[in-house]
């Protein structure tokens, strides 16, 4: 096909315009790999591309969507041949480089990551980079010895994509788990996935004192500002937060004395240039560690021609779960 089904995000006046297009061929950016995209997802930084709260595009225009999942439709990489199944978080799609809310996508196949066996494009997509994310956020915890028998995790912006998914992880592999959230509501979708208790997130968001007392022996947290840092002083010795976003705020008001008297680590997650071997490892533990009937009960699916209207929602912290977005 020379023209496609496409997201773009173009600059108008003074401000942007998104409209679900078609796009020509031709205007692809340059890669080694086409994919026919059957799934992409809603991320947080999604979020902010469409609306524009954040420079998050630096391309115009652009093709929001930092995930997809699909198949290889022609290939010039020695690692990959049409009919290959395929997943890609990250590395600038949808911000610097052409995205995922497509039918088709041009990109580099140092980037793919072969699908896992058993896991379809959709299941894919509802874990996209939250879901990822969260389970790089879980290997950094167990590397710095945050086990299940350490005590309990606390995972914060609980009932968003990162941390559900966090929640169904930890609590598969054993952890006790403690979800914070602002959202007493979604208790019971939080003890389904596997929170053994609820906080309220109002408890962690307050400015931090240097120390507080010792409660978690380690974290998943989306939210940063306060919340992180008060979580650094309730952390116990030893222990180890994953600083994985920055749905409170960007800023982190903390001291040493998590890091120098209690010897507190702050483990910081990142996934769009997440090197491939971390990659592989991650999606090989989601393949096994994530439980399916959770992922697909804290899953919606959207059509494209939803997807713009769904993510203008994600930063208002009103989604629950995860989004995957159907390509065709
Ligand atoms: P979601 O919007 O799905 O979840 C964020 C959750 O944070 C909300 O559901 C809400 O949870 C909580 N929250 C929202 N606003 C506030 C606030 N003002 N104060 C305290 N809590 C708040 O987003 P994702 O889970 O997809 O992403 C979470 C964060 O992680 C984002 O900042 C995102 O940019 C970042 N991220 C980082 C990645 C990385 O590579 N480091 C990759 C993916 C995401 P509740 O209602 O339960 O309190």
């Amino acid at each position: 096909m020379a023209k496609f089904k496409a997201v773009l995000i173009e600059k108008a006046d003074g401000g942007q315009k998104v409209s679900l297009t078609d796009f020509d061929d031709a205007n692809l950016m340059d890669g080694d790999v086409t994919v026919r995209v059957e799934y992409s997802c809603i991320n947080y930084k999604d979020g902010l591309a469409v609306t524009g709260m954040a420079p998050v595009v630096r391309r115009w225009p652009m093709i929001p969507g930092i995930d997809l999942a699909g198949v290889v439709e022609q290939s010039t990489h020695a690692n990959w041949k049409a009919g290959d199944r395929v997943v890609l978080n990250g590395y600038g799609l949808g911000e610097t480089h052409l995205g995922a809310w497509a039918e088709k996508a041009r990109v580099k196949g140092e980037w793919l990551v072969p699908l896992p066996e058993g896991i379809g494009t959709k299941e894919a997509m509802a874990v996209g980079t939250a879901g990822f994310t969260a389970m790089l956020a879980v290997i950094a915890l167990e590397q710095h010895g945050v086990l299940p028998s350490s005590g309990p995790v606390v995972v914060t912006g609980a009932a968003g994509g990162v941390g559900s998914v966090s929640i169904a992880l930890l609590s598969k592999l054993g952890y006790q788990v403690i979800a914070s959230t602002g959202r007493a509501s979604e208790a019971d979708y939080l003890k389904s996935l596997g929170a053994a208790e609820i906080i309220d997130r109002a408890e962690l968001s307050g400015p931090a004192k240097p120390l507080a007392k010792e409660k978690f022996a380690g974290g998943i947290d989306s939210v940063g500002s306060h919340t992180l840092a008060t979580l650094l002083s309730m952390t116990r010795y030893g222990g180890a937060v994953a600083a994985c976003g920055l749905a409170g705020g960007m800023d982190l008001q903390t001291s040493v004395a998590p890091f120098i008297l209690r010897g507190v680590t702050l483990a910081g997650i990142d996934s769009v240039q997440c090197p491939q071997p971390r990659r592989r490892e991650a999606w090989k533990r989601i393949s096994t560690d994530l439980d399916r009937k959770k992922l697909a009960a804290m899953t919606t699916e959207v059509p494209l021609d939803k997807a713009v209207e769904t993510a203008s929602t994600i930063v208002k912290g009103e989604l629950r779960g995860r989004y995957a977005v159907r390509i065709v």
